[in-house]
């Protein structure tokens, strides 16, 4: 494992919008206000999003005054890179500094099919899951849009030494992405433009704890992109001690949610499944389970689950990770188990932040 700290700088303008929050259309209609063509709009998406520059004095075919403009009205650079842990695998854990002194994690991940970048939606998680460090400390406030998708610009910034491309991208970080609703929206739309990172829909998941009302609210804006759904348990009890928030959203009801958005989208969801040791991994668990989603068009997701320093919960052994995948496979359940990566660092979401940042996560 090698960790680096670097000293690089970063703006300490506050106020400003963050230009990678802007849509194309806002950025023209921006322009327009300018008394500047909307077609320039595009030009600048092409600075941001194909060429990566790290300063607006390099747009060179804008004139001088309307970089100057852009310059007094938005941010461009706004991530600090404080840590970068890279795994013996590949993985590359980022510890981003924000503009105001908080930090987030933002992790690349290699596979087969390409490099996938895993994205923070939120400072903190008020969510309060049991097993989870990124909730130790509590919310203390959303991402803007920009902020979101500057980690990917800053992630791909990183693979264009080796050009190399991000393919893929999921908003599985720190933070719950339906309290961030409109921004974590907002963000979709910037990374899946064509003129901006031009990542696919099929390309992009979103996962969830289970906010009922926005499941409803997204199911309706009918994106083709995946959807996941944390459930970690097979029953309500066992959810409830691992998740507080299925006592105000109960299992039923979500379950009832992810029938609507799997018929009003066409499209099948995936249920992560965290194995805790001698919580929730045993077979009649799994035979629960199965009985649980029975009929529902979906994939479930089991992921052997670190040590958390912070937390009580211990690791599955092998042996009784492949009987629980055994037993679901028996019952018809299209299962898999998420390949572990980046076990040599602090892998799992939040601890980066947590270790280095113990003022904050306290
Ligand atoms: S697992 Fe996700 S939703 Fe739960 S506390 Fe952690 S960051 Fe929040």
């Amino acid at each position: 494992m090698e960790t680096s700290v670097t000293t690089e700088k970063t703006e300490t303008v506050i106020e400003k919008i963050s230009i990678y929050s802007l849509q194309l259309q806002e950025l023209k209609d921006w322009l327009k206000e300018h008394g500047e063509k909307a077609f320039r709009a595009e030009q600048i998406f092409d600075w941001l999003y194909k060429k990566r520059i790290a300063d607006f004095s390099e747009m060179s075919n804008l004139s001088k005054n309307l970089r100057e403009i852009l310059e007094e009205d938005f941010t461009l650079t706004t991530l600090k890179t404080l840590v970068k842990q890279e795994s013996a695998d590949g993985t590359i854990k980022f510890l981003f500094e924000l503009h105001d002194g908080f930090s987030i994690e933002t992790v690349l991940m290699r596979h087969d099919y390409g490099n996938s970048v895993c994205v923070t939606t939120q400072v903190g998680c008020r969510i309060g899951c049991t097993f989870c460090a990124s909730t130790l400390g509590g919310l203390k406030r959303n991402l803007a849009a920009g902020e979101i998708v500057a980690q990917v610009v800053k992630v791909q910034q990183a693979l264009d030494e080796t050009e190399e491309r991000v393919s893929s991208i999921v908003i599985m970080g720190i933070g719950e992405p339906f309290e961030n609703y409109d921004n974590m929206l907002s963000f979709l739309k910037i990374i899946n433009h064509e003129k901006g990172l031009n990542i696919g829909a099929r390309h992009i998941t979103v996962s969830t704890s289970g906010i009922i009302p926005r499941i409803y609210q997204f199911a309706d804006e009918n994106m083709q992109i995946n959807f996941a759904i944390s459930l970690h348990a097979p029953n309500t009890e066992i959810r409830s001690r691992l998740m507080p928030i299925n006592r105000a959203y109960k299992l039923p009801d979500l379950l009832e949610a992810v029938r609507y958005y799997i018929n009003k989208t066409g499209r099948r969801v995936s249920f992560e499944y965290g194995l805790f040791g001698g919580v929730n991994d045993q077979v009649e668990h799994a035979q629960e389970l199965a009985r649980l989603i029975k009929g529902i068009k979906c994939h479930v997701n089991l992921i052997p689950v670190n040590y958390v320093p912070e937390r009580d919960y211990v690791r599955t052994p092998r042996e009784q990770i492949f009987k629980f995948e055994k037993t679901l496979k028996d019952a018809g359940v299209n299962v898999t188990i998420r390949r572990e990566q980046g076990s040599d660092i602090d892998a799992a979401c939040g601890q980066l932040r947590a270790k280095e940042r113990k003022e904050e996560t306290r």
